[in-house]
């Protein structure tokens, strides 16, 4: 497929972009105190040479107190040397590159500024951090437009092409524009005009140090989603208003940090925020640049023909797969590693703050450290087991030429990735198991399916390597009653094996169980197809809408040991989990032990109290075990064996495919 949109250029004031695909800003914790790090350099130079068009550096504090200290920083002139290489040498591989001038208001914590109270438009608790910020005194106000516009001066002097003013999410320049944090009674508060003075003039500030033909980028939301805060409509007439004041390209992105309704999990269609740069783009006359959730460029080449957008933001996209834009420009599009949405190598490594990795490219961030060198010698390697970690390995170790064959007992590749397929909103883990299969096919890795691999077979093959990934199987609990006929494994419900009763109890709160309860909970409810006609038509109320969609034909009830459920899902995503299973009316009964299967359900003990819970099915997802009984088989069989994966230990996806990754480097 060609994509003449999505590798057309396009000018942005002076600056000429080769494509129309942008990096945006990400925090990527690879700055410990704020300078630029080999790692960092490493890591953009990669994206610069795979293809993007242009890419955001950031967010970069203009403020020693504007955001954590391990984020890049720009609110001194030391920081220019640092700044200097990483623009040059980004600029050496043919893209564009930007600054995200970044000061987060009330969105900072006071522990990562030293104890000092964050600064907001006004005094209004911030349910991120659970602090009160103090409002910004009138003649403080322009001291805080102007580190932006000296920040955005070094960026110039730098060698930055463009500087992008970060005014979505909630940082500060959203405070100062929406009523909810924004109670002044001066110039800068009150009616909208007022509210947003704060922005423009930032803006102009910004375009006095920088100069006319200097790129000015603003990140905008086009909608907050918070209730009672600033709507597409808001969002545009500030637009209009930023471009005079000397915007030339809008970067538009869904809400605030604090809103309740998902912007970046999996469970967020693809592209369900375009509408929103549509607005903006109606309320301009400069490019507009649409964001969240577009990891393809079919999807991006279709928005850019339609005109909805004038570019696309690829973030974690590029994260996912550093030279999608050249495999799709020299029709390798099937080779592209997907982002996913998991959101467990990016975001929630920011929230545990620790370096952002990604689950579908363990090399992301190690650019330098871990290269893939050409295998020498070359070799016949036997990969055990078709799940991710085992089809990451053959992968690897195809791509730097040893002879691989993979081996897969059932007849499709994929592994456990698969039973995510029908669990609502964990749809897409499926494609990173595809992206794999053709990869695998791409490399050359001769596959072979519905093959158990035993002993004397190996021998006969005689590869001189085995990568073992057979991965694991679920756990039987020492409960009374688990082999009863009423009782069925959760991989075998997802799985379609097994098919659950109309009442239904869960053993086990874990992701597995929970992800269960979801696809469970959410038979029955009306498809999105139906949902659409039923609301095309107005043939229903929104009652009944909403209960169409909420209420399935199962009783669904899990029970978790622990105090909380879902402690192994990852923190971006697991409030959109609880949230769903809440909709569609799961009970989750916490601090509960399972005693025993019976006739009749599950006998549970919780808080001192025996009770019984009826149901026609009891699910187990009380964990899996390693599968790996080959690996002492094989140990005189084969010089080298490598156990990896849930096959060494169940863990998660990331874990698997990095260790699948390591594990191909190391033949
Ligand atoms: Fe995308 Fe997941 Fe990788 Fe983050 S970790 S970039 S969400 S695939």
């Amino acid at each position: 497929m060609a994509f003449p949109n999505l590798f057309s250029p396009i000018s942005i004031n002076t600056l000429e972009v080769k494509n129309r695909i942008v990096m945006t800003a990400m925090h990527l914790g690879y700055t410990p105190d704020g300078e630029v790090t080999d790692r960092l350099v490493g890591f953009y130079t990669a994206r610069a040479r795979g293809g993007a068009g242009l890419i955001i550096i950031g967010g970069c504090t203009i403020d020693a107190l504007a955001g954590m200290s391990n984020m890049v920083a720009i609110y001194e002139d030391r920081f220019l040397p640092g700044l200097k290489r990483l623009a040059r040498e980004v600029k050496a591989h043919g893209a564009g590159v930007a600054l995200q001038l970044y000061q987060a208001g009330r969105y900072t914590h006071s522990s990562m500024i030293g104890g000092e109270k964050p600064i907001s438009a006004s005094a209004v608790r911030s349910r991120l951090t659970g602090e009160t910020p103090r409002a910004l005194e009138p003649e403080e106000i322009s001291g805080v437009q102007m580190k932006y516009a000296e920040a955005a001066g070094r960026a110039q002097r730098a060698g930055f092409d463009a500087v992008e003013i970060l005014g979505s999410a909630g940082y500060l320049i959203s405070q100062f524009l929406s009523p909810l944090t924004n109670v002044r009674e001066d110039r800068y508060g009150g009616s909208l005009e007022n509210r947003m003075r704060f922005g423009l003039e930032v803006v102009e500030r910004v375009r006095e140090v920088v100069g006319s033909d200097y790129p000015i980028i603003m990140r905008l939301a086009g909608n907050d989603f918070m209730e009672g805060g600033n709507t597409n409509i808001e969002a545009g007439i500030f637009a209009s208003e930023l471009e005079k004041a000397g915007v030339d390209l809008f970067n538009v992105t869904g809400g605030w940090h604090e809103t309740r309704i998902p912007q970046l999990t999996m469970s967020v269609p693809r592209g369900a925020y375009i509408y929103l740069a549509r607005g903006i783009k109606a309320a301009v006359t400069v490019p507009v640049l649409g964001s969240n959730r577009i990891n393809d460029p079919a999807m991006a080449e279709e928005l850019l023909e339609n005109g909805e957008v004038d570019m696309v933001t690829m973030a974690r996209a590029l994260l996912a797969d550093p030279d999608m834009p050249n495999k799709a420009e020299s029709g390798k599009s099937d080779c592209i590693y997907h982002c996913i949405a998991c959101n467990q190598g990016c975001f929630d490594s920011i929230f545990r703050l620790q370096p952002v990795t990604c689950l579908v490219n363990p090399q992301a961030g190690m650019e330098g450290e871990i290269p893939v060198r050409p295998a020498d010698p070359v070799k016949r390697v036997m990969v055990i087991g078709g799940g991710p970690a085992g089809m990451k390995a053959a992968c690897t170790a195809a791509e730097r030429g040893h002879q691989v064959t993979l081996v897969e007992r059932e007849d499709q590749l994929g592994g456990q990735l698969l039973l995510n397929r029908n669990i609502p909103g964990r749809e897409e883990m499926v494609t990173a198991g595809d992206d794999l299969v053709n990869n695998l096919n791409a490399h050359g890795v001769e596959i072979m399916l519905s093959r158990e691999a035993d002993v004397p077979w190996v021998k006969e093959v005689a590869p001189e390597a085995v990568i073992l990934a057979t991965g694991a199987r679920p756990l039987l609990p020492d409960i009374e009653g688990v082999d009863k006929q009423k009782a069925a494994m959760a991989w075998d419900i997802l799985s379609g094996k097994a098919v659950a009763g109309k009442r239904v109890v869960i053993i086990g709160g874990n992701a597995v169980g929970l992800e269960t309860a979801l696809y469970l909970a959410n038979q029955g409810t009306v498809s999105p197809e139906i949902l659409h006609f039923l609301v095309a038509n107005r043939a229903e109320s929104w009652e009944t809408l909403e209960a169409l969609i909420s209420q399935g034909n199962r009783d669904v009830t899990v029970v978790e040991m622990a105090k909380k459920a879902g402690q192994d899902i990852g923190m971006s995503t697991r409030w959109t989990v609880m949230a769903e299973l809440r909709r569609l009316g799961v009970k989750i009964l916490t601090g509960a032990k399972a005693l025993a299967v019976t006739e009749k359900g599950l006998d549970i003990t919780r808080a001192g109290n025996n009770e019984p819970l009826p149901a026609d099915t009891v699910v187990i997802a009380a964990g899996s075990v390693p599968e790996n009984s080959l690996a002492r088989q094989l140990g005189g069989v084969v010089s080298e064996v490598y156990t990896i994966g849930d096959a060494k230990e169940p863990r998660n996806a990331l874990e698997a495919i990095k260790e699948g990754f390591l594990a191909g480097l190391r033949i």
